[in-house]
């Protein structure tokens, strides 16, 4: 329901998915050694997925130098806030930058119980 994460977690758990996944198509790869064009492919692919996966970690780090730094009012740590919209990194606390989409967009992913906090 409440499923709201920082999109620069949600890009990190996506390489780290990515790398295990690399790693485990390798591995099968080891299962086909009688078929030599099978064991190749698998072992292509597993490389691929590293290969995308580094990309990916390479982009996040770009992504994560252009998004804006803030301190969460919440759980009073820094974070950092990619586009208009966006979760902090520790508490998936909904964070924005354009005062105009406050409460707006919230509204319809958070409960009351946020809501009204933030009301008050
Ligand atoms: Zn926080």
């Amino acid at each position: 329901m409440l499923n709201f994460t920082s999109k620069i977690n949600k890009i990190r758990t996506f390489a780290l998915v990515l790398i295990f996944a690399g790693i485990i198509i390798m591995y099968l790869g080891l299962f086909f050694q009688a078929q030599p064009i099978l064991m190749t492919l698998f072992m292509l692919l597993g490389f691929l997925a590293i290969i995308a996966s580094t990309v990916i970690y390479f982009w996040i780090g770009m992504l994560s130098s252009k998004a804006v730094q803030v301190v969460c009012p919440e759980c009073e740590k820094p974070t950092k806030v990619l586009g208009r919209v966006d979760a902090c990194m520790h508490c998936n606390e909904p964070l924005t930058l354009d005062p105009e989409l406050e409460g707006k967009e919230f509204d319809q992913a958070y409960n009351s119980k946020k809501k009204s906090r933030r009301e008050n």
